[in-house]
């Protein structure tokens, strides 16, 4: 579903972000980026979406070189999820989460009702939540929102950077097994980045352990764990 073929991003400035790095991750697989800060995790992510252009090497998203894929186009098929999720302040939140659904065209009341069901697949009780605004939800509770806002044009691809990074570990633990339970269910081909080894090993069919721009290993997590 996801091809990179001998991809480098250098900066303006001259740091090499990602050296040469080729791999693939399959239709309906997780794979988390795992490695330290500064390593090109969030570079490699943000090409799949043409937030970053590649300054060499090709991308191919669902066989299609994505270089020639207009940006807005290929952002409908590909959520994205980053650590604060900007929702809109003076919406409620089954607004925010219709959004999306709403831009693509959909009949308003169509609209509403997917993204109830979204919000319910994330586990914010659409009755009780929907009418409220960002403000009176938690941090752990606003990142549900911002999964089920990235899941409403159903794109076939999401990208999640550090989803679940800014809250405390009680509720992080809950919100990676509401999503395990979730991706069980939807099956999206998902790229994750995380700093933290356990959360990439708990959620990744396959783990990439990033180096400075490189992959050192892609591996499945017993791999991984047995040869860290
Ligand atoms: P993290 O991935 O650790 O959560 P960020 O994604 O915000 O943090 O940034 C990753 C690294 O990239 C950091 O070392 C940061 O200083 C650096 N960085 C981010 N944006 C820029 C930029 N525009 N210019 C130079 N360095 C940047
Ligand atoms: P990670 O997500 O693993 O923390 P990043 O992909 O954010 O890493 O960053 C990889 C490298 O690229 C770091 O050295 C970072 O400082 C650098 N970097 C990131 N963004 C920029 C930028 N806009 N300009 C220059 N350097 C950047």
């Amino acid at each position: 579903m996801i091809r990179f073929e001998r991809v480098t991003k250098r900066y303006a400035d001259g740091t090499t972000a990602v050296d040469d790095l080729s791999f693939e991750v399959a239709e309906g697989e997780l794979v988390t980026l795992v490695g330290p800060s500064g390593c090109g995790k969030t570079t490699t992510m943000m090409m799949i979406n043409r937030l970053i252009e590649p300054t060499e090497g090709k991308i191919f998203v669902d066989g299609e070189d994505i270089s020639q894929v207009d940006p807005v186009q290929l952002r409908r098929r590909i959520g994205y999820v980053i650590q604060q999720v900007g929702l809109f302040p003076h919406r409620t939140i089954l607004d925010n989460t219709a959004t999306v659904p709403a831009l693509v065209g959909w009949k308003r009341a169509k609209a509403k009702a997917r993204a109830a069901e979204l919000l319910d697949m994330v586990g914010l009780d659409p009755k009780k939540y929907g009418s409220r605004y960002p403000d009176q939800l938690s941090g752990g509770q606003r990142q549900r929102v911002g999964v089920a806002r990235a899941l409403a044009a159903d794109p076939p691809v999401l990208l999640m950077d550090e989803p679940f990074g800014a809250v405390d570990p009680v509720v992080r633990e809950q919100l990676q097994d509401q999503f395990l339970e979730m991706q069980a269910s939807v099956r999206k081909t998902v790229v994750m980045v995380t700093h933290d080894i356990e959360e990439a090993v708990r959620l990744g069919d396959r783990i990439a352990v990033y180096g400075q721009g490189r992959i050192e290993q892609f591996d499945s997590p017993g791999a991984v764990l047995g040869n860290p």
